[in-house]
């Protein structure tokens, strides 16, 4: 446990440092451990009972194969969406619903044998749909498996936690952080071509009229990304309401975007039906494009419940999880 909560404390600070420290770099883990112990042995969470995978590993072999898209288990997407939207319910980016929502996450992360280190962050009050929200603090929980390294080529896959107040926020968005989960439990034992970061951002949804009273918890992670970071970021991918619609979305906030089309391409590998936009800034991938940074999101098909009390559970279509599962595994393979 001790020396596992190092290397996370580690890792955080080579992720998050930004260009503090260069020459202070900690040396890397000579034997890094890809999936480390979960916190809680013998659990009865979704990765504790998996068999759905061939032939025994040992906790410090290389894992056995690249993953692929028919690792993805949408069960625990949905189990996602049932508790985040149906039992915690609203959960404006600094309510204590919020982060009820975020403790439970990182268990769930956890669980899977991923460090998460707690990014806290302010934010502002303000008007956030049709509501007023108090200013408070926030969190992002960022999510690694102790292969990311400084200098070295990384991948970043995001979500938001929070709703818009009086939304339980199934479709907007427990979707994509059940895809996240869904991710973390298929990345737990399978290689990926890059070392690949989870987070969870907080306080996304807006708070006010202008491009600069949202996604606060994702400019939070790009404020501490030092130039190094920001050099050898390969790709980030926003999952933003991606449980409703037949097909999958695939948009970028410009055109070209070599992004979007390694998503696109993907999503042809996985064989699911997609469809590419542009001029689409409404989501934490901004964050990173606005910057300058490659961030694409996926989802966003138009629903009846959105920012409303009927964003509920039943509005989530399992399917629609699965294209987007699969396409950032056959990304991510
Ligand atoms: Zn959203």
């Amino acid at each position: 446990m001790r020396s596992a909560a190092g290397v996370g404390g580690l890792l955080a600070a080579l992720l998050l440092a930004g260009c503090a420290g260069e020459d202070a770099a900690p040396e890397p883990d000579p034997s890094p451990q890809v999936a480390p112990e979960p916190a809680g042995s013998g659990g009865s969470g979704p990765s504790s009972a998996r068999t759905d995978h061939d032939g025994p590993t040992t906790p410090t072999a290389r894992p056995p194969r690249r993953v692929s898209p028919d690792d993805a288990r949408v069960g625990i997407a949905l189990e996602a969406v049932r508790h985040l939207a149906g039992r915690i319910g609203p959960r404006p980016g600094t309510s204590p619903a919020f982060h009820r929502a975020a403790d439970w996450v990182q268990r769930r992360l956890e669980r899977s044998g991923w460090q998460v280190r707690r990014q806290r962050f302010r934010a502002p009050a303000g008007y956030s749909w049709t509501a007023p929200v108090p200013a408070g603090p926030s969190v992002n929980l960022v999510a690694t498996r102790g292969d990311v390294r400084r200098g070295e080529p990384w991948l970043l896959v995001g979500a938001h936690l929070d709703t818009v107040p009086g939304a339980p926020g199934a479709e907007d968005d427990a979707s994509g952080i059940g895809v996240l989960l869904t991710l973390a439990d298929a990345l737990a034992d399978r290689r990926t071509r890059l070392p690949v970061v989870l987070v969870a951002f907080g306080a996304e949804e807006p708070r006010g009229p202008t491009d600069d009273d949202h996604h606060y918890g994702s400019r939070a992670f790009v404020a501490g990304l030092g130039p190094a970071q920001r050099r050898t970021l390969r790709g980030m991918v926003a999952l933003d309401r991606v449980g409703v619609g037949p097909v999958l979305p695939i948009g970028s906030p410009a055109q070209p975007s070599p992004l979007r089309d390694e998503l696109a391409a993907a999503a042809r590998r996985a064989g699911v039906r997609f469809v590419t936009e542009t001029g689409q800034r409404s989501s934490d991938h901004w964050s990173f494009a606005r910057v300058g940074l490659p961030g694409v999101r996926l989802g966003g098909t138009p629903y009846d419940g959105y920012h409303s009390p009927g964003d509920v559970p039943s509005v989530v279509d399992r399917a629609q999880l699965a294209r987007t599962a699969r396409t950032l595994l056959a990304w991510l393979r």
